[in-house]
C-alpha cells in the first residue's frame, strides 16, 4: 500500500496552532500588548473597533524590529526571547513560544509597521492568511504598530462562535486591565470605536488601580507588603466592607504576569474569614515575586496558569501577610460598627411620604441581640446568620394597607427570635385553616385535589417576580418609590456604560435616575419591590449578568434585566416564611403564565398524587 502520511503545509499548521493561541479578539489584544512590553515600550496604545472583530491595533514605542526580524517574526517558533530549553526556567519576558504572530497572521489581515531607533526608515509588511502580500520601506516612528483586521475571516465557524460585542469587549477590557495593572510604570491608552475609554499615565500601583477602577477605590485599599526568602508580596486587598457579591476585582500577578489560581485565592479567602458577609468576595491586587526557577509557566498555552514548586508555603505566607495587613489597618474593629444592610427595615415597610420614615430607617429588630452577643470582636455567626430582607417582596403587586404590612413585619421579628416566641406569632392566624406548610425552609407543601404539591420557594418566587417585571417593562407602568434622599452609588466607567444601556428598561421597572455621570449614579426612586438597602447589590449583580450574558437567539436586554432582578430579589432558600407569605407565594405562582419553570427553565414544583402516595404505603 502507498504511504499516506504527509506533512501539513505551513498555513494549515498555523491555522491549527492559532486555535490554541487565539480564541477571541481579546487573545490578540493580550499577545500584542505583551509583545509591546517585551519590546521595552514606555507608552502603548490599544485601538479597537467593533469589540475587536473588525480591528485590534497596538502601537508601541519599543525597540522595533530590523527588516529581517520583521519578516521572521511571523514564522512559527520564531522568537528572540529564548534560545535553549533551559531559558524557559529563567524567563523575564512575557512571550517565549514564538507562536503568537504566526498564529494571528494565519487567521486575519495583518499589517506590521516597525522601525528601530537608529534607522531612518522602517518596514511595512502586509500579510493575510499566512501569505505575505507586500513588504515595503516606510516612514514610521520608532517602535512597532500591528493592526489585526477581520479576525477569523477565513474560519467562518470561529467567527460565528464569537459572542456579542458586549461580551467580547468585556474580555478585551479584562485583558487590558490585567496587563495595565501588571505594569503601572508603562502608560496605556485605549480607544474603542473612536472614543478614548482608558487613559492611564505611568504612575504608582495605587494610582493605576484608582485610574482603572474609579476614584472611590482609593479609600478601599489596604496595602499588603511582605518580603521573605521565597516570596515577595506587594499590593493591596480591598477592605471587607466594600466586598462585592460578584468576583470582580481579583488579581494575582506572578513576576508581572497575571495568573489564575484557585488555591491562592483560597488563601486570601481564609485570611478574610469572619470579616465578609455571606456570599461576598474580597477584592485583591497582589503582586507575587518568586524566583523564576521555582515556577513553570509552560503548562498552559495562554499562560494564565502556572505551576509553583512549593504551593503550600506560598499559601501560608500569603494568608498570613493578608491577615497581618487587615489587623494592622484596624479592619476588624471598624466592622463592628458597620451595620449589616440586611438587617435594616425594608424600605417597602416605611410609610410613604410621612415623617415616620426617618424613624423607621434606623429601626433594627436584631440590633440589641447583635451587640450583646458581639461586644468588641467580630463573631462569625453574627455575619453568617442574617435573615434575608427579601421576604417582603412577596407582596409585590399586593394592594396592602399600611396597617396590614406593619403587622406582618412584627411577625417576622418574632420568627427570627426564639422558638417560643414564634408560637405566639401564630396566635393571630389560629382561626384560619392552614393550607400550606414550609419544609426545611426550602419547600412549601400544599394540597391539591389529586394529592400533594411541593414547591421550591426560591424558584417559584423568581418566576413570580420575573413575570411581574416583564409586564412592568412592557406596559411601562411600574410603581416607583421615591427616596427621601437620593442614593449615590459609585461605579467604574465600564459599569456606568452598562447602566446607560439599560437605563430605559430600568426606568420601566420603577428606577428613577437623577444623574448618571462619570463614576456616579444618583437614584431618586426605586421599584416598590426593591428595598433601598439592596439597590447597590442588585445593580452590581445586574451588571455582572450583562457582562457574562451568553447571547442566544432570543436574548433581549429586557428579559435579562427581568431575570437578573428576579434572581436578586427572590426569597432565598433557607428563609422562613409565615403562612400568609407561603399562601401568597403559592397563589401568585399559579397566577403566572408559566408556573412550572423558573425563568432559567428549572422545575418550580412537583406533584404527588394520592395514588402514588398510596403505593408507597402498601
Ligand atoms: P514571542 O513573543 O513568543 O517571542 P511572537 O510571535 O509574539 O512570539 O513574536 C515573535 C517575535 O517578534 C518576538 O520574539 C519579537 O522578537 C518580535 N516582536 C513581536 N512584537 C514585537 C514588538 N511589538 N516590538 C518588537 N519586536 C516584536
Ligand atoms: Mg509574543
Amino acid at each position: 500500500m502507498a504511504d499516506i502520511i504527509q506533512l501539513l503545509p505551513d498555513h494549515v499548521a498555523n491555522q491549527i496552532a492559532a486555535g490554541e493561541v487565539v480564541q477571541r479578539p481579546a487573545s490578540v489584544v493580550k499577545e500584542l500588548l505583551e509583545n509591546a512590553i517585551d519590546a521595552g515600550a514606555t507608552t502603548i496604545k490599544l485601538i479597537i473597533k467593533d469589540a475587536g472583530k473588525t480591528l485590534v491595533q497596538v502601537i508601541d514605542n519599543g525597540k522595533g524590529m530590523s527588516v529581517t526580524d520583521a519578516r521572521l517574526s511571523f514564522e512559527r517558533h520564531a522568537t528572540s526571547k529564548i534560545r535553549t530549553a533551559d531559558d524557559l526556567f529563567l524567563l523575564n519576558t512575557k512571550g517565549f513560544r514564538g507562536e503568537a504572530l504566526a498564529s494571528i497572521a494565519a487567521i486575519a489581515h495583518v499589517e506590521l509597521k516597525t522601525k528601530q531607533e537608529n534607522e531612518d526608515v522602517g518596514t511595512c509588511i502586509e500579510i493575510e492568511g499566512s501569505t505575505v502580500n507586500s513588504q515595503e520601506v516606510v516612514v514610521t516612528p520608532k517602535g512597532t504598530s500591528i493592526s489585526v483586521k477581520n479576525l477569523f475571516y477565513n474560519i467562518p465557524a470561529r467567527r460565528n462562535f464569537l459572542k456579542s460585542n458586549t461580551v467580547e469587549t468585556r474580555h478585551i477590557v479584562d485583558e487590558f486591565h490585567r496587563v495595565a495593572l501588571a505594569h503601572p510604570n508603562i502608560g496605556f491608552v485605549m480607544f474603542h470605536n473612536g472614543s478614548e475609554t482608558f487613559n492611564l499615565p505611568d504612575s504608582n500601583y495605587r494610582q493605576r488601580i484608582v485610574n482603572i477602577f474609579g476614584t472611590k477605590t482609593n479609600e478601599k485599599l489596604v496595602p499588603v507588603d511582605e518580603d521573605t526568602e521565597v516570596l515577595k508580596i506587594s499590593g493591596f486587598v480591598g477592605k471587607p466592607e466594600f466586598a462585592k457579591k460578584t468576583r470582580g476585582e481579583q488579581f494575582f500577578f506572578v513576576n508581572d504576569r497575571f495568573i489564575k489560581s484557585a488555591y491562592l485565592n483560597h488563601a486570601i479567602g481564609s485570611a478574610f474569614e469572619g470579616l465578609l458577609k455571606d456570599g461576598a468576595h474580597a477584592s485583591y491586587f497582589l503582586n507575587l515575586t518568586v524566583n523564576p526557577q521555582t515556577i513553570d509557566i509552560n503548562i498552559h498555552p495562554t499562560k494564565t496558569e502556572i505551576k509553583f514548586d512549593d504551593e503550600h508555603t506560598l499559601y501560608a505566607i500569603l494568608r498570613s501577610a493578608v491577615k497581618h495587613s487587615l489587623g494592622q489597618f484596624n479592619i476588624a474593629p471598624v466592622l463592628d460598627f458597620d451595620r449589616d444592610a440586611n438587617l435594616d427595615t425594608p424600605y417597602s415597610y416605611q410609610q410613604k411620604g410621612e415623617p415616620s420614615v426617618e424613624i423607621d430607617r434606623s429601626f433594627n429588630p436584631f440590633r440589641e441581640e447583635k451587640q450583646s452577643s458581639n461586644s468588641g470582636t467580630v463573631s462569625n455567626s453574627s455575619y453568617k446568620k442574617t435573615p434575608s430582607s427579601n421576604w417582603e417582596s412577596l407582596y409585590v403587586g399586593l394592594e396592602s394597607k399600611g396597617t396590614q404590612t406593619q403587622q406582618d413585619f412584627s411577625e417576622v421579628q418574632f420568627e427570627s427570635a426564639t422558638k417560643n416566641e414564634s408560637i405566639f406569632d401564630n396566635d393571630n392566624q389560629v382561626e384560619k385553616k392552614q393550607s400550606t406548610y414550609q419544609f426545611h425552609n426550602k419547600y412549601i407543601v400544599s394540597t391539591i385535589k389529586s394529592g400533594m404539591l411541593l414547591i421550591d420557594q426560591h424558584r417559584a418566587h423568581q418566576r413570580v417576580l420575573y413575570e411581574d417585571f416583564l409586564k412592568n417593562m412592557t406596559i411601562k407602568e411600574a410603581m416607583s418609590q421615591q427616596l427621601l434622599f437620593p442614593l449615590q452609588l459609585h461605579f467604574s466607567p465600564q459599569e456606568i456604560n452598562i447602566i446607560n444601556q439599560l437605563k430605559t428598561d430600568l426606568e420601566h421597572t420603577g428606577f428613577i435616575f437623577q444623574t448618571i455621570k462619570e463614576e456616579l449614579v444618583e437614584i431618586s426612586g426605586v421599584p416598590v419591590s426593591v428595598p433601598e438597602s439592596e439597590v447597590s447589590i442588585i445593580l452590581e449583580q445586574l451588571i455582572n449578568d450583562v457582562e457574562n450574558e451568553v447571547p442566544d437567539s432570543n436574548f433581549s436586554p429586557t428579559d435579562l434585566l427581568a431575570k437578573s432582578l428576579a434572581k436578586s430579589l427572590a426569597i432565598k432558600t433557607g428563609q422562613s416564611l409565615t403562612i400568609m407569605e407561603q399562601e401568597h407565594l403559592v397563589n401568585s405562582l399559579f397566577a403566572c403564565k408559566e408556573p412550572n419553570v423558573s425563568p432559567t427553565n428549572r422545575t418550580t414544583f412537583v406533584t404527588m398524587t394520592v395514588d402514588e402516595l398510596d403505593k408507597k404505603f402498601v
